[in-house]
């Protein structure tokens, strides 16, 4: 079964895949009035660039909905050096993600432009257990590999599209264990992003199918989960 694990897109019309539909700010209430749907799960979390515009109330909508068996993930969360002027806040609300995911163990879904650096200095400082995914990836390899050795994980989108030769080397080079395909914004299906992941990598479709959902029974379900 496809996995999409960061998406924007509410529409829960296809049922045959997986999918992580992203909360943030101000959306953290609208999951009650969203029925139970098969297959589809959510993250929440404070965006890096609402680091300084959310209150007590919205952290204390976002701390009850964190608690949601539908809620498997805490994210987009993370840091925006293109937002450089908030980035100490943005520092302080990523640490109370993180906290946020320790305490419910849930993993982390993580936007990081430009931090790639900070983010693994932070995962070594605050000594964090649950696995983070750094989503829409864009780096080189060699930055890639450094998150993997800091047991992290890297969810590929845009780049598949952007960049083929950055990718495939990526898709090449990186244990595909740690691996995961997203849409985020784009308005493309993720078959079709598995299936340009595939052409790059030099794999089946279905094989890189069967690999990226062993990857998400593993992390979210402990391995158990029916198709
Ligand atoms: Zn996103």
């Amino acid at each position: 079964m496809l996995v999409d694990i960061h998406t924007h897109n509410y529409n829960l019309d296809n049922q045959c895949i997986i999918k992580v539909v992203c909360l943030n700010m101000p959306d953290f209430d609208k999951i009650q009035n969203i029925l139970p749907t098969p297959h589809c799960y959510y993250s929440a979390a404070i965006h890096p660039w609402d680091a300084t515009s959310y209150d007590d109330d919205v952290f204390a909508s976002l701390t009850k909905i964190a608690k949601d068996k539908r809620v498997i993930a805490i994210g987009e969360s993370g840091l925006d050096r293109i937002h450089i002027d908030t980035f100490e806040y943005q520092q302080d609300t990523f640490q109370k993600m993180i906290e946020l995911s320790e305490k419910n163990h849930k993993p982390m879904i993580i936007h990081s432009v430009r931090s790639d650096s900070d983010i693994i200095s932070v995962r070594g400082k605050s000594k964090a257990k649950m696995p983070w995914i750094i989503h829409g990836f864009n780096g080189s390899l060699q930055t890639a590999q450094q998150l993997v050795n800091h047991g992290m994980c890297i969810s590929l989108g845009e780049i598949l599209y952007r960049n083929g030769k950055k990718a495939s080397d990526l898709l090449n080079n990186l244990p595909l264990d740690r691996i995961f395909f997203e849409t985020d914004t784009a308005e493309r299906s993720i078959a079709d992003v598995y299936k340009t992941a595939a052409t790059l990598a030099h794999h089946e479709t279905e094989n890189l199918e069967k690999i990226v959902f062993e990857n998400f029974k593993k992390m979210f379900f402990d391995g158990k989960l029916e198709e």
